[in-house]
This record gives structure tokens, C-alpha cells and sequence, in this order.
């Protein structure tokens, strides 16, 4: 057996699990530059942090304009007002908008690169050290090793990927998730259980990440149950925080597949979130996938715990129809994923045209 798995990110995660590692803090430095947006700033996880910070006598700043689907304005003005501050470090407050933004800026911190860079050279060196506070449960951001951001030039969205940008520490309280609008808490949900699905096709996927995909799907599936009929405890949003994290740490190790490429396009073109886009490709995805790699596929139906109908009917339970879109757009979209480097990294390969169908068939329902 061949394996390999890297996840050097030290987990804290609990109900105030900031104030109860306080000390966590201070062995960053004296200045931290706090990373966030405008909502993901005020479900008390920002407050927890300030007050630690004051606590522990620790300078800080807030940089609260991240944006969603961080553009490389954001990140560059970031980087120039953590040297502005001298911050020692960076906490990332946020659902994975804040979370790769601080990412991108821990490079331009530190580094003499242009924004641009940041797509085009391998991150390698100095970074500044960061500590991951998600208030989302979805994109497992929080322990992956890397960052998206809007790539104009290229009209979508692409991945950076490199073991420099792991954070080095992680604080999970799912009470910063607890006011989530319910349409961010499912879209969220299906990132996550997209993760791991697509951490299951991948080429890179092993027995390690098998068991995290497994594992993560067999919480996660049965809060998706209780999400489409809008029941969500507190125990519901540890689970999801939980779950998502472990899904996390599946594509810190696979990457992710067609799914995440494709869903790219309709994120950048339709604004559609993140983890809506994903969960209305999935189950055509899956349907194709069945068509080339029965058993594959048949394994993950099993971690998923649902037939091919149980999981399209639960994913349209929980996001509805997509849009309906023309032949010419979805060809479109299929043409900028097949250049996408996640199309190679699963174990069942598509040409541009089963792409297309794939997208097609995604958005039938739409179309009637
Ligand atoms: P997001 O873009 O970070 O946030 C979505 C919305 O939720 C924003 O309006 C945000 O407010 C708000 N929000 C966040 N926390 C909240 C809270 N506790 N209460 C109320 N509102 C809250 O969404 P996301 O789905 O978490 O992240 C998506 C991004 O992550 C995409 O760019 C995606 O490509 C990326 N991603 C990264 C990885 C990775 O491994 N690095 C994996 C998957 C996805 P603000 O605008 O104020 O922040
Ligand atoms: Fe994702």
C-alpha cells in the first residue's frame, strides 16, 4: 500500500475553544492583523478574539473588506496594510472568502511578488503565520493548503495551491455558525459533502482519505435530512463544522474534481454561491461517473448512504432547480473547465463534450 497524508495544522475545536487556548495567541507575536468581512465579523467570534487579544496585551488591527470570492485587489491591499501594522500574524475570522484572502495576503506580507504572482509562481518560503476561525461549515479552509481567488484574466476562479499556505492553527466554536441564514448553512453543507465525494474520485485519494471522506459523509448526510426540513440545533451546527472540517482535510490531501472546476463558471458568470454551484452539478456527475466506474461510484453512493434518485432528490430538496441556461453557455463553461488542472486529478476522465452533457443534464430541471 502507497500512501501519504499532510495536515500540519494544530485543531482546536469546541464551544469557546478561543478563550479556553488563550495562551495559543500570544505564542504568535505582539501584532496580529485580524482578517474578516462585514457578517462574518458579527457572530461573536470577533469579540471573543479582541478580547483575548486584550487579555494577552497583543496589538491587533481589522481588515474587514474581504469580499466573497476574493479578488486579487483585496488580497494585495491586505498585504499592504499587514505591513503597514508589522503584524506578526494573521487570525482569518470568516467563511473561506476571509479565510483564502488571509491566505493570499500571508504571501504578499512577506513576499516581493505582484498579486498576479500568486497564480503564476510556485508559493514557497516566508509566510506570515496564521491562525483560521471559520464561521461557516462548508470549505474546510481552515485546514487545507489552499486558497481561491477571482481570476479576471482567465473569467473564473482558480485554485493556489502549496503547503506554505496551511495555517498553522485552527479554532472551531460552532456557536460563531449558530445565525447562519439557512440558504448559506445548506450551500455550505453541500461544499462540504462535495469535498468529500470529489476526494473519493480523486486520483490522489487513498486509504486514509477514504476514511475522512466516509467518516465525514456519515455525519454530514443525515444533518442534509434535517437541513431540508430547516431544523438546525446546535448539535446539528457542530456536526456540519465537524464534518466539514474532516472533508477538509480529504481534499488538503485528493484536491477536488470536475465538479469544483465546472462550478467555477457558474460562481464567476451567474454569481451562484460556492457550494450551491457544486451540489447542482453533483448528481450528474455522479450519474456519469456510474457510466465509466460502476464500482467507484457504487463505493461512494454507499459512503453517501443514498441510490443515484435518493441523492438528486435530496439535493434538489435542499437547493431547487438551477437556471436555465442556453447550449451556447453551457458549452462555454464546459471548454474553460476542460483546461482546469482538477479535470486530471479524477479517476474518471471526461472529454469537453461529456462536460457538456454533464452541465446539460444538470440544469434539465431548469430548462422544463
Ligand atoms: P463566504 O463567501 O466566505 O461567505 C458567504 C457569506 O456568508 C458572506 O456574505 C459572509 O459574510 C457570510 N457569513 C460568513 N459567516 C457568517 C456568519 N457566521 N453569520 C452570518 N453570515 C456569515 O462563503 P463560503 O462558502 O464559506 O466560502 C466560499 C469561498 O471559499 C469560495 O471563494 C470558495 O471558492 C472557497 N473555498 C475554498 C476552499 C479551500 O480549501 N481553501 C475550499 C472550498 C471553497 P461576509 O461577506 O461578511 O464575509
Ligand atoms: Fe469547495
Amino acid at each position: 500500500m502507497q500512501l501519504q497524508y499532510f495536515v500540519p495544522v494544530q485543531i482546536y475545536f469546541g464551544s469557546r475553544c478561543v478563550e479556553l487556548n488563550a495562551d495559543v495567541f500570544q505564542s504568535f507575536g505582539k501584532t496580529a492583523l485580524i482578517v474578516t468581512g462585514k457578517s462574518s465579523a458579527k457572530n461573536g467570534a470577533l469579540q471573543d478574539v479582541c478580547s483575548v487579544l486584550e487579555k494577552k496585551k497583543i496589538r491587533y488591527g481589522i481588515f474587514d473588506a474581504i469580499e466573497q470570492n476574493p479578488s486579487l485587489r483585496c488580497v494585495e491591499e491586505g498585504g499592504k496594510r499587514a505591513r503597514a501594522e508589522r503584524a506578526d500574524f494573521l487570525i482569518a475570522i470568516g467563511g473561506g472568502s476571509p479565510m483564502d484572502a488571509a491566505k493570499g495576503i500571508a504571501v504578499l506580507a512577506r513576499q516581493d511578488v505582484a498579486p498576479g504572482g500568486l497564480f503564476t509562481h510556485a508559493i514557497t518560503g516566508d509566510v506570515l503565520p496564521m491562525i483560521h476561525i471559520p464561521t461557516t461549515a462548508g470549505t474546510g479552509s481552515e485546514v487545507t493548503p489552499y486558497a481561491i481567488f477571482t481570476n479576471e484574466t482567465e473569467q473564473t476562479k482558480k485554485s493556489v495551491s502549496s503547503p506554505s499556505l496551511f495555517p498553522k492553527a485552527a479554532f472551531l466554536d460552532a456557536r460563531y455558525t449558530q445565525d447562519l441564514p439557512r440558504d448559506i448553512t445548506v450551500n455550505t453543507a453541500v461544499d462540504a459533502l462535495s469535498h468529500s465525494v470529489e476526494g473519493m474520485f480523486s486520483v490522489r485519494s487513498n486509504a486514509l482519505t477514504d476514511l475522512l471522506a466516509e467518516e465525514s459523509l456519515r455525519i454530514l448526510m443525515p444533518e442534509t435530512e434535517k437541513l431540508a426540513s430547516g431544523m438546525i440545533s446546535f448539535a446539528s451546527r457542530e456536526k456540519l463544522l465537524y464534518g466539514s472540517m474532516l472533508a477538509g482535510m480529504v481534499i488538503a490531501n485528493t484536491g477536488t474534481s470536475p465538479v469544483h472546476t465546472m462550478g467555477y463558471s457558474l460562481t464567476y458568470f451567474d454569481k451562484e454561491p460556492h457550494g450551491r454551484a457544486n451540489g447542482l452539478l453533483l448528481p450528474a456527475f455522479l450519474k456519469a461517473c456510474e457510466k465509466k466506474d460502476r464500482a467507484l461510484t457504487e463505493k461512494v453512493l454507499r459512503a453517501l448512504g443514498m441510490t443515484q434518485t435518493e441523492i438528486s432528490e435530496r439535493l434538489f430538496a435542499l437547493l431547487g432547480c438551477g437556471k436555465a441556461y442556453s447550449d451556447e453557455t453551457l458549452m462555454k463553461y464546459a471548454q474553460i473547465a476542460a483546461k482546469g488542472k482538477s479535470i486530471r486529478n479524477c479517476r474518471v476522465q471526461f472529454t469537453q463534450a461529456e462536460l457538456y452533457a454533464i452541465l446539460r443534464g444538470s440544469f434539465e430541471r431548469g430548462a422544463q
